[in-house]
């Protein structure tokens, strides 16, 4: 059995976890095993639908007062104790901030080997997998040998195929915790004061850099004209203080994948193109025909920013 832990939400399961199970689907049909899900929360037996739709035979939920919010080694806890009961050989988990710590946990607890960031296995007598490193400017193929395969999916690498299947059977599991599983645990949350469309909710991303100069009201100004537009920055630009980290995008920053990215004065540096190389299209506004942008964008206008941005929206405004 292939078991997949999954987050979600209120707006249902989480993109990077059905893009997780796309994978763990792959591997579960090459096994000729079944494709299982372990979800943590009071409301998890809510996303069973999505997850049937997605591939999934059955959904274990885990509802335990001491795991509430989030409590990484003792949802490793629930998960190893599921997985030694329940046969799984491969455990995969979404490459999310919780899925990378939680796998981890669980590792160590079985004390197994685990890959992080997988693109793709080829299961054999061993599984093959390539994954990235260094944000996905490196690719690397590997062999894992383990009794336990443990994987967590890089973000916005593969779609979320919906197979169409009928809703995926609910049990509840109660795991038997220590009391060293809740040495990390979730006290509370403080939201995050940046208003609009979330980063990577949005399906168009407008960016400023450094050739902004610090005055971003025509990069505003031009999202404010696109419906489920939001705005972004280079690190160049959180660093002069002139945006907040939590809009920056890149290595360090938020990984994107909108249908459309429009970079306004942003070189184009790698470290930057890790968290947007999963945009759909990009647009890219800057002065230089030879900054590297350029040669990575599906369209390039070479032109001062304070003049196009203006003109895109001026445009926009009047269809
Ligand atoms: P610059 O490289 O200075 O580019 C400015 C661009 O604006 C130039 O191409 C210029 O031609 C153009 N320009 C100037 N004036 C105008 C105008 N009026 N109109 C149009 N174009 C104009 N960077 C990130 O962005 N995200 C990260 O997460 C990140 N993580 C990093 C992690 C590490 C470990 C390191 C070492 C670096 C990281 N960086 C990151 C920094 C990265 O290497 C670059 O320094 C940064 O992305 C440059 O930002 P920029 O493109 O805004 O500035």
């Amino acid at each position: 059995m292939v078991l997949t832990y999954v987050e979600y939400d209120d707006g249902g399961v989480d993109d990077v976890s059905l893009e997780a199970l796309t994978l763990a689907r792959d591997v579960a049909d090459a096994e000729g095993e079944s494709l299982e899900a372990i979800a943590f929360g009071a409301d998890a037996e809510g996303v069973a639908a999505e997850l049937g739709a997605h591939g999934v035979a059955s959904l274990t939920t885990v509802d335990h007062g001491d795991l509430d919010g989030y409590a990484p080694e003792g949802y490793a806890r629930a998960i190893v104790q599921y997985a030694e009961e329940s046969g799984a050989g491969t455990v995969i988990a979404p490459g999310t901030d919780r899925g990378a710590e939680t796998l981890s946990h669980v590792a160590a607890k079985l004390d197994e080997t685990m890959a992080a960031e997988v693109t793709d296995v080829d299961v054999g007598d061993a599984y093959e997998i390539t994954r990235q490193r260094w944000g996905g400017t490196l690719i690397e193929h590997a062999e894992l040998h383990a009794d336990t395969n443990l994987l967590t999916v890089a973000a916005n690498e593969l779609s979320a195929a919906d197979t169409g299947g009928d809703p995926a059977a609910v049990s509840t599991f109660t795991p038997d915790l220590q009391p060293s599983d809740l040495r990390v645990k979730l006290d509370r949350v403080e939201e995050s004061d940046a208003e609009g469309i979330p980063l990577a909710e949005a399906r168009v991303v407008v960016s400023g850099g450094r050739g902004t100069d610090g005055d971003f009201s025509e990069i505003d100004a031009l999202a404010e004209r696109v419906p489920n537009a939001a705005v972004g920055s280079s690190r160049a630009a959180v660093n002069e203080g002139w945006r907040p980290h939590d809009d920056q995008i890149g290595q360090t920053g938020n990984k994107i994948a909108p249908e459309l990215y429009v970079p306004c004065g942003i070189s184009g540096a790698v470290q930057h193109m890790v968290g947007c190389k999963g945009a759909e299209n990009i647009l890219a506004i800057n002065t230089d025909p030879e900054a590297a942008i350029m040669q990575k964008a599906d369209y390039a206008i070479v032109a001062d920013l304070h003049e196009t941005a203006p003109a895109i929206a001026e445009e926009l405004e009047a269809r």
